[in-house]
């Protein structure tokens, strides 16, 4: 987990959120898979996840299709589970760092299903959701850490985030994701020092 440590954010980051809560600079795929956050909802929380499909496998759009109610689920064997299954994510990245956005920010995405912050249960209500395509057993590329750094810095600009946090986290016993490949020191640093764990 890394918490903020400085309130002041003067940072210019190269991607934009505009006021409807989209990355200007983001592919959109719109996901049916949301709703709104409840009322005067402080977006406080930033939730780190990997996803494959199938696991560790990155060579396919599925995890595109499936935030989007679109994946074949005979594709696979694997897939056979996720039949039905309605998720999404506000964002992914992809291995080579391409980001593609499901659900506007001012939105709640279904990220983060049956979960709890610090006492606070939800996450869904007032977090955004990151996806980095990958999986437990192998390290994130270069390119996705560039653009989880330039996302995290724009929307540290537009959202009170306070803490940044594994899907393990805050779902402990359910979810291991990001995993242990991920290199939240490296994170920390290219967000600047706004954040320390
Ligand atoms: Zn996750």
């Amino acid at each position: 987990m890394l918490k903020r440590i400085n309130s002041t954010f003067t940072s210019v980051a190269n991607l934009e959120i505009d006021a409807q809560g989209w990355c200007k600079q983001a592919q959109i795929l719109l996901s049916p898979n949301f709703t709104e956050r409840p009322a005067d909802t402080q977006v406080d929380l930033l939730v780190i996840h990997n996803m494959s499909l199938p696991e560790a496998d990155f060579s396919g759009d599925y995890i595109l299709d499936l935030f989007q109610n679109q994946l074949d689920c005979d594709a696979h064997p694997s897939f056979a589970d996720l039949r039905g299954l309605e998720v999404s994510s506000h964002f992914v990245i992809r291995r080579d760092g391409q980001l593609f956005q499901f659900v506007s920010c001012l939105a709640r995405a279904w990220h983060a299903g049956l979960s709890s912050f610090q006492g606070r249960e939800k996450c869904n209500d007032y977090s955004i959701g990151i996806e980095l395509e990958g999986c437990d057993t192998c390290p994130f590329t270069d390119a996705q850490y560039a653009s989880l750094s330039l996302l995290t810095m724009s929307l540290l600009q537009h959202f009170p985030i306070q803490h940044i946090v594994g899907h393990n986290e805050i779902a402990p016993r359910r979810k291991t994701d990001p995993g242990p490949f991920f290199e939240w020191s490296r994170f920390q640093q290219s967000i600047s020092k706004q954040f320390a764990f």
